[in-house]
């Protein structure tokens, strides 16, 4: 990608900020599970774990110096520029309803307001309570080894599906996911939810090959992240076997499907998963 270095006007870091709290009652094992459906499940899973990770007491926070390595930096540097394009374009395809908002990094866990505290191991999410995105850096390693997607665009995917949900929270979309009452239906819906904001996405990722900020090889970078992260390649390496009605994500071609479909059509209304009959 092609970015100006330095643009963190929408970052919040909050890497030196600790939370002194009790200790939590997941072990490693549990962790990396929990790395695994972090992109299955996003922050619906922290809540299905009730207590045992909204536990700690997140009112006391230490604040220190931010330790940041070069790679680091230069991660942070692209997530900025990221933000700012994103924020840019979507208040200009969706003029007086979308509002700017702030991507929060953090390392280990982060108290996020209105979502309780999450562990980096439950992965990126959105918290629309907050309105706000979080990232923990760490995320970017794993993307790369564990789920074989490494490159800039990838890494500016995974923001911009998180600003989709920003989007869908601004358009009242978000709200629907509190319909449907059985599990499965829930999942239903929240695999619609998620397949929308990869082609909102897509959207974003259209304006910006038009503003030249792609370089060649960079959307096959997001197709190869959308791929590694879909529901049935998860499940998979987690399980080794699929569970199609638990799905809420979608599958990974579903989720190339939608966000190329974005990126090809780099309209909003291409992105109603909602009345599709097909996924
Ligand atoms: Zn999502």
């Amino acid at each position: 990608m092609q970015y100006e270095s330095g643009d963190d006007k929408y970052v919040e870091d909050r890497r030196g900020q600790g939370i002194v709290g009790r200790g939590l009652p997941i072990g490693l094992g549990g962790l990396i599970v929990l790395a695994l459906l972090s992109w299955a499940t996003g922050t619906d899973f922290l809540s299905l774990l009730g207590p045992a990770v909204q536990q700690g007491a997140p009112s006391d926070t230490t604040t220190g110096p931010v330790q940041s390595s070069p790679e680091e930096d230069q991660l942070k540097s692209l997530a900025g520029a990221v933000m700012t394009d994103l924020n840019e374009q979507w208040e200009r395809l969706l003029p007086g309803r979308y509002r700017p908002t702030s991507l929060v990094l953090f390392r280990d866990q982060v108290n996020a307001e209105g979502c309780g505290l999450a562990q980096s191991a439950s992965g990126p999410f959105y918290c629309p309570g907050a309105q706000k995105v979080y990232l923990d850096l760490g995320f970017y390693q794993e993307l790369k080894e564990r789920f074989g997607a490494p490159g800039d665009f990838a890494q500016a995917y995974v923001i911009a599906h998180e600003i989709g949900h920003h989007v869908q929270k601004q358009l009242g979309i978000m709200d629907r996911l509190q319909q449907g009452s059985s599990r499965s239906q829930h999942n239903q819906m929240s695999v619609r939810v998620e397949l929308q904001a990869d082609c909102f996405a897509g959207v974003w990722g259209h304006h910006a090959a038009n503003a030249h900020l792609l370089d060649p090889g960079d959307m096959e970078e997001a197709l190869a992240a959308a791929t590694a992260i879909g529901d049935d390649r998860l499940q998979k390496q987690s399980q080794g076997y699929v569970v199609p009605e638990s799905f809420t994500h979608g599958t990974s071609a579903q989720r190339v499907r939608w966000f190329k479909r974005g990126m090809d059509t780099g309209k909003v209304s291409e992105c109603d998963t909602f009345n599709s009959q097909v996924l």
